[in-house]
Formats: structure tokens, C-alpha cells, sequence
């Protein structure tokens, strides 16, 4: 099986600060300003990612194929 990478982003602009995302996988997200901020964009593919994504209270995570682009999330 091949792995894929993913890009990750947050919307700051949108993002209210729950930490929820910070809590759940902090080798990927940090505050910054008391709001999330990715600190790793190009991540292995891991379900962990969309979990975290969906419960985001605001919808501000956002995650991509590395490659092609495409929309893993939302
Ligand atoms: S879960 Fe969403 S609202 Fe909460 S800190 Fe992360 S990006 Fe911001």
C-alpha cells in the first residue's frame, strides 16, 4: 500500500480558539494568537485527521491531497 500525504489547513479567520485540534494531535496544530495554526502542512494520511477535522466546532480545518489537490475534507 502506498501512503499518501495530505496538506492541512486552518482558517483563522474562522477558527475560535477551542484548542480541540491543538489537544487531538498537537504534532500538527499549535496556537497561535489563541487560535489554531498548522505547524506541519504536509502530513501522512490518517483517518485520526478527518476526525479531528469534523469536529471542528466551526468547520475551520480543512485537508487536501498532497498531490493532485483534491478535497479530503470537508
Ligand atoms: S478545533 Fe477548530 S475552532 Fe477549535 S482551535 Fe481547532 S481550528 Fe480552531
Amino acid at each position: 500500500m502506498t501512503s499518501e500525504q495530505w496538506r492541512i489547513s486552518v482558517d483563522q479567520r474562522s477558527c475560535v480558539g477551542t484548542g480541540l485540534c491543538v489537544d487531538a494531535a498537537p504534532q500538527c496544530f499549535a496556537f497561535d494568537a489563541g487560535r489554531a495554526h498548522v505547524t506541519a502542512e504536509l502530513v501522512e494520511a490518517d483517518q485520526e485527521l478527518i476526525d479531528i477535522a469534523e469536529s471542528c466546532p466551526t468547520e475551520s480545518v480543512s485537508i487536501r491531497r498532497s498531490g493532485s489537490g483534491d478535497q479530503v475534507y470537508p
